[in-house]
């Protein structure tokens, strides 16, 4: 989708730092981490909320791909947080579905 930020690291119009990439999700590092380690899980389709999410699978995928990857980078026996934001409430900024793995530190509850 035009002028969506999260397409155009999916076209590579603007680079990010992958982690990890298949035919239905990407996975990158987050521009601006709020944990030791801090990436993101998107689907190549855009999809703009998780209310206009109807793919399980793909919701599943996101979900497994970012615990390959916390396994990989060591830290997923300590833990870490896995969170969708929705729209203005949910805090969500970029409207291109995207879940965040937060972790390498003691995350607190509830959040902010
Ligand atoms: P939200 O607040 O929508 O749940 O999260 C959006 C996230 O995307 C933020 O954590 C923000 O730092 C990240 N982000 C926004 N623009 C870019 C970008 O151009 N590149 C990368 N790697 N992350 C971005
Ligand atoms: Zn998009």
């Amino acid at each position: 989708m035009e002028n969506c930020i999260f397409c155009s690291i999916i076209n590579g119009d603007i680079p990010a730092e992958k982690l990890y990439e298949d035919d239905q999700v990407l996975a990158f590092k987050d521009v601006n981490a709020q944990a030791p380690e801090h990436f993101l899980v998107i689907p190549k389709i855009h999809i703009s909320t998780v209310n206009d999410a109807t793919d399980e699978a793909l919701l599943g995928r996101m979900n497994i791909t970012a615990s390959n990857i916390a396994k990989e980078h060591g830290f997923a026996e300590k833990g870490y947080r896995l969170v969708m934001n929705c729209n203005s409430d949910g805090g969500q900024t970029v409207s291109h579905i995207h879940l965040h793995c937060l972790g390498g530190r003691q995350m607190t509850w509830p959040p902010g």
